[in-house]
């Protein structure tokens, strides 16, 4: 018989939650005023899952990009939430030059990760030297917000075959004071690898052995992975290895999905990636599987539990399954 277990570590980061919460207080709050006008903009999909999203649009929340917001002439009177992630100044600029009250729901945590990055920068600045590298997704919401605090001149690398091609086309200096930071949902062990690489070229390019190089503070390296999400890489790693198949739901726009499954998959084979109940093959599951549901920051819980129920139904068909089997 199919078990079923969900990790209880999965569903929305706090960042997620907040931001959420602030979107239906405040829709809430206009239909209890009974305002015919029940609107509230998006700048991006607050979340990265369609069933959540089709939740919140019934009550009213539009999502729009950032062309869309560039084409907009006059927003007076219209609220504008900026999601989790975050946004570089220049959105804050262009949606209060057209009208838009803000509704800030920046994670804290990507906030602090920002002003980091800024005041490192100025610092830099002053001293007329320096370079910042962010380990990251190009073209990511957050990592967006990350390189405007810099005004654009942070490098930033998703691995470290960029990094390497970045230090070969001379975009990354291996002489220069380095100070690197990560998006906040990467995974601590990449992150890790990929500053040991950058460490072992500066040290070798400047002629010194690692150890030695250390003692010259070229590098800084900042932690800034989120701990909600490098908590969830080692349980979710543990979670993976007891379960004999994984059933991982998000999004796949998800960034920190991809991060997460993959994790999953390099330890779990038998790791399938779902945004909902209809992408689930009932070929996938063995009669006596012990079965791991888990999701992203970004994947609802009651998602996550319309999948374990969906599994379980799965059960009626275990003796046509045991027949096969015996064939
Ligand atoms: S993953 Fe962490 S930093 Fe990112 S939004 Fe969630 S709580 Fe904030």
């Amino acid at each position: 018989m199919l078990t079923v277990d969900i990790d209880s570590n999965s569903g929305f980061c706090a960042g997620v939650i907040r931001a959420i919460g602030n979107a239906e207080k405040f829709l809430q709050e206009k239909k209890a005023e009974g305002s015919e006008d029940q609107r509230l903009y998006s700048l991006g999909a607050i979340v990265h899952n369609d069933a959540e999203l089709t939740r919140l649009v019934n009550q009213g929340l539009v999502t729009i990009d950032k062309e869309d917001l560039e084409e907009m002439v006059d927003a007076t009177g219209e609220v504008l939430l900026i999601r989790a992630h975050g946004e570089p100044p220049q959105t804050y600029e262009t949606a209060e030059a057209l009208g838009f009250k803000i509704i800030d729901c920046t994670c804290p945590v990507v906030l602090k990760l920002q002003k980091r990055i800024k005041e490192t920068y100025i610092r830099q600045q002053e001293e007329g030297k320096g370079q910042i590298i962010i380990f990251g997704k190009i073209g990511h919401a957050e990592v967006l917000g990350l390189i405007g605090q810099t005004d654009g001149t942070a490098k930033v690398v998703e691995n470290i075959a960029m990094l390497e091609e970045a230090v070969n086309n001379g975009e990354i200096k291996l002489d220069e004071p380095t100070e690197v930071f990560s998006q906040t949902t990467k995974s601590p062990a990449e992150y890790s690898r990929l500053c040991t690489r950058l460490e072992e070229m500066m040290a070798a390019y400047n002629e010194l052995s690692v150890e030695r190089f250390k003692g010259r503070y070229l590098l800084s390296v900042h932690d800034t992975i989120c701990s909600q999400v490098a908590t969830r890489h080692e349980r979710l790693s543990r979670f993976a290895l007891e379960h004999d198949i994984i059933v991982f739901v998000s999004g796949k726009a998800s960034s920190n999905g991809k991060v997460l499954c993959d994790l999953c998959k390099s330890l779990n084979i038998r790791t399938y990636h779902i945004d909902s109940v209809s992408e689930i093959k009932r070929e996938w599951f063995r009669a006596d599987d012990k079965v791991g549901v888990c999701g992203a920051t970004s994947t609802p819980k009651w998602l996550l539990e319309e999948v374990a129920e969906y599994i379980l139904e799965l059960n009626k068909y275990v003796p046509a399954w045991e027949e096969k089997f015996i064939n």
